[in-house]
C-alpha cells in the first residue's frame, strides 16, 4: 500500500478525472517571454513527467494593461495562443494536465498605463493606477474570456483565475484599494462583482468541459482586507459562477508577515483551507510551504483540503510525485524555502532556478551523459560545491573520492541549519548523501587532505570552501573577540551586551541565532509571533496586538562600514522578513562609520564625517566580515604535478553563496 494514501487518490472533477492530488502551483520563471517556448516546455514537461496530476502555468496577462511589466507575456491574440500549443503537447504527453494562470496585475503592475478600480498606489509599486472606467470594466471581464477561449484552443485543460495576492480581482474584492461608488465598489455583492462575473465570462466562453480554477484570497494579511465571512460568501458566489476548483491564496504582495519564506512552518496555512471545507462543494486546493509528500499527505488526511498545490517543490525536484509514489520520498531534493534562485530572480528580472537544483528552468542547457573516459577523481571539500560535483561526477561514471576533514558531509550547511528558521538545510544534506551513495562515491571523512592523499588520483577537484576573514584592529585579540564559527559550535559564552561587525547574511544569522530564545520561526510562535490571528476575528486575519516577537534580554548592535540600508545585500524577498524580525527582537543597527578600536568597554567606533570615537557597549565581539578561499593546497598540489580545479568559495569567496557553489559544482561535473 502506498505511503501517501490519499495524495494518491485520483480526483474525479466530472468531466475529468486528474490523476492524484498534486498541483503545481503557479510560478513566473521569465521564460515566458521567450520567443521560442523549447525551453518552457521542456521544464513543464520534466514536471508532467515527474507525475504531477495538474500545472498551472506562471501569471499570462489577458490584456496589456494588465501586464506586469512592460511587454510581459499575454494572450490576447490567437498568434499568441499558438505558441503555448508546444506547451500543452508537452505535458500531455505524459498525461498531466495543464491550466493557464489569467493574471491581471491591476495595481501592482511595473508600467506607467496600469489600471485598478481606484486611483491609489500600492506600497511597494512605481505606478499610481489610472481609475478603470465602467467600459474599461466591462471589456477587461471580456479579455478575460477570450484569454480563456483561446487558452482552450491551445490545448489547456483550463485556466486559473488569479484572484489573490493582492492583483486586479482582489483589489476589486476589499474596500483597502475599491473606493468605488458604482456597482463595482462600496457594498461587498458590488466589490465581489468583479470576480464573479469574470468567472462567468469565463466559463460562458470556454465551455462546460474546461477547468476554472479561482485563487481566492482567504487571508489577506493586510489591513481592511476581507473578514472570514466574506470570504466563505465569496467562495459560495465562486462556485456558483462556475469555477470547478478553489485555490487557496495567502497574503498581499504588500503583507509584511512572512508567507512562503523558510522560517514559515511546513503546512502553516492549511488551517485557513480548512476553515473554508464544507463551505462549497467544489474540491479546495491547499497551499504554502508544503514540501514533503509526509506533510502532504497529512494535510489530506486531516481533511484540510482536497488538494495541495506545490510550487517550489517542484523546481527543486521535478520527480517529486514520482518518488513518493515509489515510496522514497528520502531521494526527493527538497525546496528549502530559501526564494535564492526562484523568487529572487523573478524580482531582478532574471530566469528562475533553484538553489538545490541548479537544471531547474535551465533543463535545455544541461546534457549530462555517461562518460566514455571515465577516470578517477578526488573531491576534496564536502560542502555543497564538492557535493554537487561529485554526485554529477559519479553518475557519468566517473570514480569519484570524496574527502572531508569533517565527520560528514555539508561543510558550511552544518552551520546554517542551526539558524532559527533554517533547519530545513538538513534535508539538502540528506538529499545529497543518499544521492552521492546511489551513485557509488568513495566517501574518505576525517581526512585534512594534503598534496600527497591526492597525487595518484587522475584528476583533483579543491572545494575546500572558505575560511572567516580575520581583521586587523587594535585589540581585536582580546578573549571577548570570536568567530561566527565559534558561536555557531557553541564554543563562547555569549555576553549581555553584543557587537556584531558585519551585516551580511552571517551577521544577521548570528544575531538570529544568538536572539534564539525568542525565536519567531518555532511552529507554536509563527502566528502569535507574526501577529496572524487564527481566530480570524478582525479583517485581514490580522491580530489586532500587531507583530508580538518579543525583545531579546541582550543588547545586540549589528554594525557595517558602508552607508546605507544594514542588510541591503540580503536576498531580495527574504532580506526584510529578516531586518524586521531583529528590529523587533530590539537588535540595533549602524553603518556608515569606521572600527577604531576594541578595549575592555567594548567596541569603538568613528561615524563618517566626526573626529571622536564612540563606544558600543559590548562584552562579546563577533566578527562576521566576510571570509577569504582555503586555498593552500593549490601550489603543493600543482607541485606534484596535477593541475587542479578549483570550484566554490575556494574558487572565489566574494558573493559567494550555495546557489553558485552548487551551480558551478554541477556544471562543471557535466563537463569533465
Ligand atoms: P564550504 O561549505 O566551506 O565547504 C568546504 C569543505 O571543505 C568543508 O566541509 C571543509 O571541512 C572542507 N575542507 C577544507 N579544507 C580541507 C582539507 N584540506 N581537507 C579536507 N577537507 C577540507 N548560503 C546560501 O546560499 N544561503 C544561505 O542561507 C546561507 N546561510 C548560511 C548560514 C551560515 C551560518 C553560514 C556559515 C553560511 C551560509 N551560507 C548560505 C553560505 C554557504 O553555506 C556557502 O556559500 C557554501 O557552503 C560554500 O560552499 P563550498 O562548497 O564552496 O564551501
Ligand atoms: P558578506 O555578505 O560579504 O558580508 C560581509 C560583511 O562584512 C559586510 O557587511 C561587510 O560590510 C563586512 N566586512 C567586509 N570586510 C570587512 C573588514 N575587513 N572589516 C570589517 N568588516 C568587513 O559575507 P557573509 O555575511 O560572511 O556571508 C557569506 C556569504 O554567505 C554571502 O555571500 C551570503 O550570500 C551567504 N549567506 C547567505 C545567507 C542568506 O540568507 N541568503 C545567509 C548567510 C550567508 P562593510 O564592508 O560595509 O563593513
Ligand atoms: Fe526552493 Fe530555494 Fe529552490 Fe526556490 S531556490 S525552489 S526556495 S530551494
Amino acid at each position: 500500500m502506498s505511503p501517501y494514501p490519499n495524495l494518491f487518490e485520483p480526483l474525479d472533477l466530472g468531466f475529468t478525472t486528474l490523476r492524484n492530488r498534486t498541483l503545481m502551483g503557479s510560478m513566473h520563471t521569465g521564460m515566458e517571454e521567450d520567443k521560442d517556448f523549447t525551453a518552457i516546455s521542456r521544464y513543464f514537461e520534466e514536471r508532467a513527467k515527474g507525475g504531477v496530476a495538474l500545472i498551472v502555468t506562471g501569471g499570462i496577462a489577458p490584456n496589456r494593461q494588465g501586464w506586469l511589466k512592460p511587454f510581459a507575456a499575454k494572450i490576447s491574440t490567437a498568434k499568441e495562443a499558438q505558441k503555448h500549443i508546444q506547451i500543452t503537447d508537452a505535458v500531455h504527453r505524459h498525461d498531466a494536465k495543464i491550466c493557464i494562470q489569467l493574471l491581471h496585475a491591476g495595481r501592482y503592475a511595473y508600467h506607467p498605463f496600469c489600471v485598478a478600480p481606484s486611483r491609489l498606489k500600492s506600497p511597494i509599486s512605481m505606478f499610481t493606477p489610472w481609475k478603470m472606467t465602467k467600459k474599461g470594466i466591462h471589456s477587461t471581464i471580456r479579455d478575460f474570456a477570450n484569454a480563456a477561449k483561446l487558452a482552450k484552443s491551445a490545448g489547456y485543460d483550463g485556466v486559473e483565475i488569479m484572484g489573490s495576492e493582492g492583483y486586479l480581482i482582489n483589489q476589486f474584492i476589499v474596500k483597502r484599494t475599491n473606493k468605488r461608488n458604482d456597482e463595482w465598489g462600496g457594498s461587498y455583492q458590488n466589490r465581489m462583482r468583479f470576480a464573479i462575473e469574470t468567472v462567468k465570462a469565463v466559463r460562458a466562453a470556454a465551455g462546460p468541459e474546461f477547468i476554472i480554477i479561482y485563487r481566492l484570497s482567504m487571508l489577506d494579511l493586510v489591513e481592511d482586507g476581507s473578514s472570514w465571512e466574506e470570504v466563505i460568501e465569496l467562495a459560495k458566489e465562486i462556485e456558483a459562477a462556475g469555477a470547478t476548483i478553489i485555490n487557496t491564496g495567502i497574503g498581499w504582495h504588500e503583507a509584511r508577515i512572512p508567507t512562503i519564506a523558510t522560517m514559515v512552518p511546513r503546512g502553516g496555512f492549511s488551517w485557513v483551507t480548512h476553515r473554508l471545507m464544507g463551505q462549497v462543494t467544489i474540491p479546495l486546493v491547499t497551499s504554502n510551504r508544503i514540501n514533503t509528500p509526509e506533510i502532504a499527505e497529512e494535510i489530506l488526511s486531516n481533511g484540510h483540503a482536497d488538494m495541495v498545490s506545490m510550487a517550489r517543490p517542484f523546481l527543486a525536484d521535478p520527480e517529486f510525485v514520482n518518488k513518493a509514489k515509489a515510496g522514497q520520498a528520502e531521494t526527493i531534493n527538497t525546496c528549502i524555502a530559501c526564494n535564492q534562485a526562484c523568487l529572487d530572480h523573478a524580482f531582478q528580472n532574471k530566469r528562475a532556478s533553484c538553489l538545490v537544483n541548479p537544471l531547474a528552468c535551465h533543463e535545455t542547457e544541461f546534457d549530462i551523459q555517461k562518460t566514455e573516459t571515465p577516470h578517477s577523481i578526488a573531491v576534496v571539500g564536502a560542502g555543497p560545491a564538492g557535493i554537487a560535483f561529485a554526485s554529477v561526477a559519479a553518475e557519468r561514471g566517473h570514480h569519484v573520492t570524496l574527502f572531508d576533514s569533517a565527520t560528514d558531509i555539508g561543510g558550511q550547511f552544518n552551520m546554517a541549519k542551526k539558524i532559527p528558521g533554517k533547519t530545513e538545510f538538513n534535508e539538502t544534506i540528506r538529499y545529497f548523501k543518499k544521492r552521492l551513495i546511489a551513485a557509488g562515491v568513495t566517501f574518505q571523512f576525517n581526512t585534512k587532505v594534503t598534496a600527497d592523499t591526492v597525487k595518484d588520483f587522475d584528476t583533483v577537484v579543491l572545494a575546500t570552501g572558505v575560511h572567516p576573514r580575520k581583521i586587523t584592529l587594535l585589540g581585536a585579540d582580546q578573549s571577548k573577540v570570536t568567530t561566527y564559527i565559534d558561536v555557531l559550535n557553541d564554543k563562547v559564552e555569549i555576553g549581555e551586551h553584543v557587537a556584531i561587525i558585519g551585516a551580511g547574511g552571517i551577521g544577521f544569522d548570528v544575531a538570529e541565532y544568538i536572539t534564539r530564545e525568542t525565536d519567531s520561526n518555532d511552529e507554536a510562535n509563527y502566528s502569535s509571533h507574526w501577529g496572524i490571528d487564527k481566530n480570524y476575528t478582525g479583517r485581514g486575519g490580522l491580530d489586532s496586538n500587531g507583530i508580538a516577537i518579543p525583545k531579546s534580554p541582550k543588547s545586540i548592535t549589528i554594525l557595517q562600514r558602508s552607508p546605507g540600508k544594514v542588510g541591503a545585500r540580503l536576498g531580495k524577498t527574504t532580506g526584510w522578513i529578516h531586518r524586521s524580525t531583529l528590529k523587533h527582537k530590539g537588535v540595533q543597527f549602524e553603518s556608515d562609520l569606521k572600527y577604531d578600536h576594541i578595549d575592555s568597554d567594548g567596541l569603538h567606533i568613528i561615524r563618517n564625517g566626526k573626529t571622536e570615537t564612540e563606544c558600543i557597549k559590548a562584552d562579546t565581539i563577533i566578527i562576521c566580515a566576510g571570509q577569504t578561499s582555503n586555498r593552500d593546497l593549490v601550489h603543493s598540489i600543482r607541485q606534484n604535478g596535477q593541475e587542479p580545479i578549483i570550484i566554490g568559495g575556494a574558487n572565489v569567496a566574494a558573493e559567494l553563496d550555495a546557489k553558485r557553489a552548487i551551480d558551478e559544482g554541477t556544471r562543471i561535473a557535466a563537463t569533465i
